[in-house]
């Protein structure tokens, strides 16, 4: 029997078809395609297009934020200690610190209060994430963060389809990042995107992303200029080559139409997940989402007593069903260690299993999941002498 993934991308013909017109156009990097695959994303988040910068992944994008941002040595970034390490990596590569705050064990997401308190006068940025795909306190974060004229990066890699009162993820605040690696839901080997609310960042992200070159054609200038020296260029910044290219960019403007297709087979699996799961004693499902949100159900997860949590996890995965945990809390990571708890992130990483969640899922893969968890708690919790792991903390999210 096959293992059931816990992510997995859904590619196919019509992939497969826009990948040979790009070879058979002989022009596989940065060309018409990157434009177009740029072009479909902004309308796809309601922005400009000269305001989204297409990159190479999206750490790389969360890298140059950091660098156009102005994190610097002796800064501080405040982020949640869930968060993906490429943003600790991308604030420490500035010679900046990362400031961990807590997050909710819940939503798993910081409350405006957990990045207010770690908030001071070093403070040169935010970044948070959308945890799984849901939004969480972002409206109140985004508010918080202008009254303090701190710029906020949204890493929206979890959030591709998410939005709040209708504007999508990575739009609230100054910067947006995207991810389309293997593991997402809109997939294009890999790649990412970036969005800024300022139209002369998107322009400086360009030229740094490109080596720092001033944009120029070579073909365009030699046609409109009979002494052009084409190969001739400018450096304006010591920027690196965070580019995406024609292959990739061709596969996404695909996954990007079948992104709603996609969604609504995820938000149909979490239900059922939400019905098969939500009344068991000794587990709690995501809590409902707030209205006027909507998510990516990028993560589903689970939250059990801490002392069942591995077993079941490796007992998931004997019985060929594989399971995860997004994002080990930072501030445990010894290159970022710091003193003192968060007791929230602590809590989370001890207590929540992230159940498998793709659109390539069929309905008896959902209910093999949902039979497994349920027997697996039922054997992990059954009273046998004196080691009775405790599930009194948790009561049916339903009863
Ligand atoms: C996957 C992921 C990333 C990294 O994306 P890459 O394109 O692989 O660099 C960043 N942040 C979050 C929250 C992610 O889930």
């Amino acid at each position: 029997m096959g293992m059931i993934n816990v992510f997995q991308p859904t590619l196919g013909e019509a992939e497969l078809a826009a990948v040979r017109e790009v070879f058979a156009s002989g022009w596989l990097g940065r060309g018409p395609r990157t434009k177009v695959f740029e072009a479909d994303f902004a309308e796809h988040l309601g922005v400009g297009a000269e305001q989204v910068v297409s990159v190479s992944c999206c750490t790389e994008g969360l890298f140059l934020s950091m660098e156009l941002l102005g994190v610097g040595p002796g800064d501080e970034v405040v982020l949640p200690s869930i968060s993906f390490v490429g943003a600790a990596n991308a604030i420490a590569a500035r010679g900046a610190r990362p400031v961990f705050c807590d997050v909710d064990p819940a939503t798993l997401n910081p409350t405006a209060d957990h990045v207010a308190e770690k908030l001071g006068p070093r403070t040169k940025a935010v970044v948070v994430l959308h945890y799984g795909g849901y939004p969480g306190d972002l409206v109140a974060i985004a508010e918080l963060c202008r009254e303090r004229g701190v710029p906020l990066v949204e890493d929206s890699a979890c959030a591709v389809a998410s939005q709040v009162d209708g504007r999508a993820c990575g739009t609230l605040g100054d910067v947006g990042v995207w991810s389309f690696d293997a593991m997402k839901i809109l997939v294009t080997g890999d790649g990412g995107m970036l969005c800024f609310r300022d139209p002369e960042l998107a322009e400086r992200a360009r030229k740094l992303a490109s080596l720092g070159m001033a944009q120029s054609s070579g073909f365009a200038n030699a046609t409109a200029d009979a002494e052009a020296r084409w190969w001739e260029f400018e450096v304006t910044a010591f920027g690196r080559r965070s580019i995406s290219n024609d292959v990739a960019a061709s596969i996404g403007s695909v996954q990007l139409r079948r992104l709603p297709e996609f969604v609504r087979r995820r938000r149909e699996i979490a239900e059922r997940y939400d019905q098969g799961l939500s009344t068991v004693d000794g587990l709690r499902c995501p809590p409902p989402l707030p209205a006027g949100h909507t998510s990516s159900y990028y993560f589903y997860w689970v939250r059990m007593d801490a002392s069942v949590r591995d077993a079941m996890a490796r007992r998931l995965y004997d019985r060929g069903v594989y399971t995860t945990f997004r994002y080990a809390p930072l501030h445990l990571v010894s290159a970022y260690g710091h003193e003192g708890s968060l007791p929230g992130a602590e809590r989370a990483a001890e207590e929540t299993l992230c159940l498998p969640l793709h659109q390539a899922l069929s309905d008896s893969d959902v209910e093999t999941v949902i039979g497994e968890v349920r027997a697996g708690l039922a054997a992990l919790t059954a009273p046998s002498g004196s080691s009775v792991p405790t599930v009194s903390s948790f009561p049916a999210s339903r009863p």
